[in-house]
């Protein structure tokens, strides 16, 4: 009988037999003192990244054992992409377990933002979705702001307990696991994280000094956001890295902005107003004239608009009307790539974003 080893960037299960699945490592990699699959040795050495297939019902089966322990429960969410961090059905899944909850990448936000006010934001938000958290705690894995007040907040309302890290893909548990790591772990370990979706395979148990442990869960996918529909390479462009700059757009109705050619931002009616938009640097946007949009679309989108590089890899464009009433202002929100701020004027607006995607509005946040 030979023993069972676990990957140590994501957690899965190692097998030596089949190159093709998921947990493959050659059997020489097994004498190593730090044992990962190959598809993280090739993430870490080369960021090469090999998607693998994922099962939906393991990972809520997986979620769904949390409801019958005693543990605290830590939901990772992304500050900047809120609406597309939610896991439905939570509170089945944690069940009488308190949560806290982990709002991640403050530092995508322009350092004027009123923290208070996003914090309520973000609390309100939670409630109408039914999740009430005894804490809110903003933070930064990338760059550590707050991660020592993290921590404590952790450790005050863990209460001798086992700690659930959740959340779904790419909203940053991995990043503030390996931070949680580096801070207090071993030196030398620490998991795989990368900018695709699903790296995590399985669990990942970290000791803890009382004999409890953090488990740190894989993430759901949530097909419903713009940053699954894009390539790796892609997603290096749309998913923003380093603080936004929002930029202005002054528009007069009859214009269009094109994002990248992921989505297309036509205003249809209104008086002559600004739009500033909070997505990737990196991102390229287009801005033209309505008239005009539908010819450019069809010879620049994949060159010039692009990502995405291959349209055909998105699902068709859906058009979603959006009346701004012209009473408060309002963000515009694109699941997975960002948002549009608008005045306080009356305005009509198309947004044409991939079938599926989930695109809304809300009260303005900044
Ligand atoms: P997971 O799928 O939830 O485990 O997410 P990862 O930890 O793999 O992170 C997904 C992406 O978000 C990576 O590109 C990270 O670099 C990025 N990321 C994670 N935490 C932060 C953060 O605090 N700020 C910023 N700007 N990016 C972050």
């Amino acid at each position: 009988e030979t023993e069972q080893h676990h990957c140590e960037g994501c957690g899965v299960r190692i097998q030596t037999e089949d190159e093709s699945r998921p947990g493959y490592a050659p059997s020489s990699a097994l004498k190593r003192e730090h044992i990962v699959c190959k598809r993280c040795y090739r993430i870490r050495h080369y960021n090469d990244i090999a998607p693998v297939e994922q099962d939906p019902g393991v990972y809520l089966q997986k979620l769904q054992e949390i409801a019958h322990t005693d543990s605290l429960v830590v939901l990772v969410v992304d500050i900047f992409d809120l609406a597309g961090s939610w896991i439905q059905g939570i509170h089945r899944h944690i069940g009488k377990n308190p949560l806290l909850l982990l709002a991640n990448k403050i530092d995508l936000f322009p350092k004027s933002v009123k923290w208070g006010r996003l914090k309520d934001w973000v609390r309100a938000t939670a409630k109408e979705l039914g999740v009430d958290p005894i804490e809110i705690a903003l933070t930064s894995a990338a760059k550590g702001e707050y991660f020592r007040q993290t921590v404590e907040a952790i450790e005050h309302h863990r209460k001798g307990r086992d700690v659930y890290i959740i959340g779904v893909t790419n909203v940053g548990k991995s990043t503030f696991v390996n931070r949680l790591l580096k801070e207090f772990g071993e030196e030398d370990e620490y998991i795989t994280t990368s900018p695709y979706p699903g790296t995590t395979l399985d669990s990942i148990y970290i000791p803890l000094e009382d004999g409890k442990a953090i488990i740190d869960t894989p993430g759901i996918v949530r097909k419903d956001r713009m940053s699954e529909w894009v390539t790796p390479k892609e997603l290096q462009i749309v998913m923003p890295q380093t603080g936004i700059k929002p930029k202005v757009f002054q528009l007069n109705e009859q214009q269009t902005l094109f994002f990248g050619g992921l989505v297309r931002f036509d205003f249809l009616e209104g008086a002559k107003q600004s739009f500033v938009t909070y997505l990737s640097n990196r991102l390229y946007i287009h801005r033209t004239k309505l008239e005009k949009a539908d010819e450019i679309q069809t010879k620049h989108r994949g060159s010039i608009l692009t990502p995405p590089e291959d349209p055909a890899q998105l699902p068709k464009w859906r058009k979603h009307r959006i009346q701004l009433n012209g009473k408060e202002k309002q963000d515009i929100v694109i699941a997975g790539l960002g948002w549009i701020a608008c005045g306080q004027d009356r305005a009509v607006i198309d947004v044409w974003a991939p079938e599926g995607v989930q695109v809304g509005i809300r009260p303005a946040i900044i």
